[in-house]
């Protein structure tokens, strides 16, 4: 699949730049270069001076320093003329989010807070094993979907994250982690999970533009089998997820009956299990070798017994699956509990037994807030307090 389309500067007027995602809604600026692909940054050469004729090599160049050298200043783009150099940061900047808040658990778990230049903030997270590491970032601020167990569902959605934002996410984590240029191995932050806050088939066309710029093999370069989206369940956009990206799917199931699954995760009521476990059989990028990964969130005497796990096992039949059973990090507030130990055992024996696996996740970064959306209300609260 041609994920980056052919600039042809013929077709593509300079104009196209002011298009690029985050003007006065968004949160990066539209004069800021990081986020956009490499027509837009094409596009930006010729608008500031470049022949058209040497558009499509100076794309090259600014992605390269951009998503493969994390560039932060126009002089280090040394394989750009001094000229051009200084034409582009006339017009253009660099710049990326703020950071309100960074905090580092004791087990090396790392969460941002970024702040965008609207104000808005969004998380990212960052959770390292020994050798490798996942990024967790977000898609939107806020979400409309009010999952009854999730921190984030009680924001109100306040904007879809841009394109850019979406890219930004990473470049900071980086720059924080020291990883410019992208290593070719021994990468700290070697999987991308799309699973902060908001719903990410809800922001689909910004998560398509950003995921092709992080997947560009000379630049962020995150392979799609390294990437993975995690969706409450909004089916129409599965099939087209799949076939566009091919990336990792992740479904927020954590019920088995429609009855309990439409008041955890209430879009249910519009996708029930029976037409989201078909989106997920059809799903063009799984085999055995990518499992669908149906998460399932333990919570106390709701939806952790024996016949809850034998009902699990029989929906996911013909689903090359696997199972994450994720203990419940409690925020303040609210309304269920963590399942006890021996449910979350038994519940993972029986799923195992049928041939799934069926890891408990390990809590990380329970000292820092790290439940999604816990750092951006305690950021809220703290400036509502400051201005009082
Ligand atoms: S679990 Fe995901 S989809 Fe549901 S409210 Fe939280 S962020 Fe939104």
């Amino acid at each position: 699949m041609t994920l980056v389309p052919e600039y042809r500067a013929a077709d593509r007027p300079a104009a196209t730049v002011s298009g690029h995602e985050g003007g006065p809604e968004g949160g990066l600026s539209a004069n800021n270069l990081i986020g956009m692909d490499r027509d837009q940054l094409a596009a930006a050469a010729v608008m500031a001076g470049e022949q058209p004729r040497q558009a499509r090599l100076r794309g090259r160049q600014l992605f390269h320093w951009l998503y493969h050298r994390g560039a932060t200043s126009f002089d280090e783009m040394t394989t750009i003329s001094k000229n051009l150099r200084a034409r582009l940061k006339e017009k253009f900047t660099l710049e990326r989010p703020g950071t309100s808040a960074c905090q580092q658990s004791r087990d090396g778990t790392r969460k941002w807070l970024l702040r965008f230049a609207d104000g808005q903030e969004a998380e990212a997270v960052h959770i390292p094993e020994e050798d490798r590491g996942a990024l967790c970032i977000s898609s939107q601020v806020g979400c409309t979907l009010t999952c009854s167990f999730c921190h984030t569902g009680t924001q109100r959605l306040v904007r879809n994250l841009t394109a850019a934002e979406i890219v930004a996410q990473i470049m900071v984590a980086r720059d924080t982690i020291g990883e410019w240029p992208t290593p070719k191995d021994h990468r700290m932050i070697s999987n991308i999970v799309l699973m902060g806050m908001g719903e990410p088939l809800l922001n689909y066309d910004n998560v398509r533009r950003a995921l092709t710029v992080i997947m560009d093999a000379e630049g962020i370069a995150i392979s799609k089998r390294r990437i993975t989206l995690s969706t409450s369940g909004v089916v129409p956009k599965i099939e087209q997820c799949g076939r566009e990206l091919g990336v990792n799917l992740a479904i927020s199931l954590h019920a088995v009956h429609d009855e309990l699954r439409d008041i955890l995760v209430p879009i249910n009521k519009r996708y029930p299990i029976g037409e989201l476990l078909q989106a997920c059989r059809d799903y063009p990028a799984s085999n055995n070798a990518r499992r669908i990964t149906f998460e399932y969130v333990m919570l106390r005497d709701v939806n952790d017994s024996a016949a809850d796990a034998r009902e699990l096992v029989r929906l996911l039949r013909g689903i090359p699956a696997k199972v994450n059973l994720i203990p419940f990090n409690p925020w303040p507030g609210a309304p269920y509990e963590c399942s006890t130990a021996k449910a979350i055992n038994r519940f993972a024996a029986i799923v195992n037994d049928a041939g799934y696996s069926s890891p408990v996740r390990v809590p990380r970064g329970r000292d820092i807030m790290a439940a999604c959306g816990q750092l951006k209300s305690a950021s809220v609260k703290a400036r509502r307090a400051a201005s009082a």
